[in-house]
């Protein structure tokens, strides 16, 4: 058999849970609530041509909604493409890679893919980060490129943007990605620090506060010159026809996005109130989730019995999960079974 290079050999392939449930509440998703109506495509759509490779009435979309400028963005088929892309554009095989751990786990695979090397600091016990950490480990190891989750997957802490200032003045050697997949949901963005970084690419996506998963539609932003070299190596069509005409219409619903996020904060409160009233410790969020600690033994496989998914995590973040906040009726069942479960 004829083997995968050296630095992808080991790796444990992302496999997405296929057990059963009645609520998932274990990926973040958004709920659907802006494809509502039947998707009717324009009586002049040709499946039988290549998608916009430019994206441009999306982008102009998005350009409008994050307050930058056309040519300030480029869309990928999710986020996760475009992450994967600016790493591999960047990385020579053993530059360096620095995050916070824990923080989103595809990080770490991406370099793996283009044999870059994954370095990380690790947050405060209380999961909070310590900026000056990463800049001292940054100052020791020079990497080529520095990723900021905020909020931060699975912490949900919020990097403040006095933070992030002080990062990109401090790391002008570096590209500074700022993963803002959640930033809808709380937290200030970075976007219009791009006019005077022109190291900074700040990530969004449609996945989450859009409740658009299943389009995979995300964008990176970034000044014109950065974002003119990373045209070189955006793979064309990466986005299909459905997925850019969906999101354009989308972005019509801005008012129902800020409705729902503001719902969901709310129901992420309530939420984070009950399971400490259970006995969990609930970390602060500015998500769409909750990460938390319960003493609860096998709690993940206990809720997957009865149809509830939830996140849990490796062993060394032993007992730690992370939980979607659900729509009302969803969170009450999962309270409703963590009584029956510790009764
Ligand atoms: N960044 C973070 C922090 C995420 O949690 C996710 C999805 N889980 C992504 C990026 C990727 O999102 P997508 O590819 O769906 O846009």
């Amino acid at each position: 058999m004829i083997q995968l290079k050296e630095s992808v050999r080991n790796l444990i392939p992302y496999r997405v849970n296929d057990i059963p449930y009645r609520i998932k509440l274990d990926a973040n998703e958004g709920k659907n609530y802006l494809l509502t109506e039947q998707i009717n495509l324009e009586k002049d759509f040709q499946p039988n041509i290549y998608p916009d490779s430019d994206a441009k009435e999306l982008r102009r979309k998005m350009a409008e909604y994050y307050e930058c400028l056309l040519d300030n963005v480029i869309v990928g088929n999710g986020s996760s493409e475009l992450i994967n892309l600016v790493i591999n554009a960047y990385c020579e095989k053993g530059e360096k890679v620095l995050s916070f751990t824990p923080s989103f786990s595809m990080y770490e695979i991406y370099c793996n893919l283009c044999s870059a090397k994954y370095v990380t600091v690790p947050c405060n016990s209380d999961f909070t980060q310590n900026i000056d950490n990463l800049i001292l480990k940054a100052n020791e190891i020079n990497p080529k490129i520095v990723i900021i989750c905020t909020p931060n997957n699975p912490t949900g802490y919020v990097t403040d943007k006095k933070d992030i200032i002080k990062m990109l003045d401090k790391m002008t050697k570096s590209i500074v990605i700022v993963d803002e997949a959640y930033i809808d949901f709380g937290g200030e963005s970075s976007v219009d620090l791009i006019k005077k970084y022109d190291n900074l690419i700040v990530m969004r996506t449609l996945s989450k506060a859009f409740g658009l998963a299943a389009l995979r539609v995300g964008c990176l932003i970034a000044n014109e010159k950065l974002i003119n070299m990373l045209w070189k190596v955006k793979v064309p069509y990466n986005v299909n026809s459905v997925s850019q005409y969906i999101a354009v219409k989308a972005f019509s619903k801005i008012g129902l996005v800020k409705q729902y996020v503001k719902e969901t904060a709310e129901r992420r409160e309530k939420l984070s109130q009950e399971l400490k009233a259970l006995g969990f410790t609930i970390y602060p969020s500015g998500s769409n989730f909750l990460f938390v600690y319960s003493k609860i033994d096998n709690l993940f496989e206990n809720l997957a019995a009865k149809g509830i998914l939830i996140r849990k995590f490796s062993k060394n973040l032993n007992k730690y999960y992370r939980i979607t906040v659900g729509t009302k009726e969803e969170n009450q069942l999962l309270i409703n079974t963590l009584k029956e479960l510790i009764r």
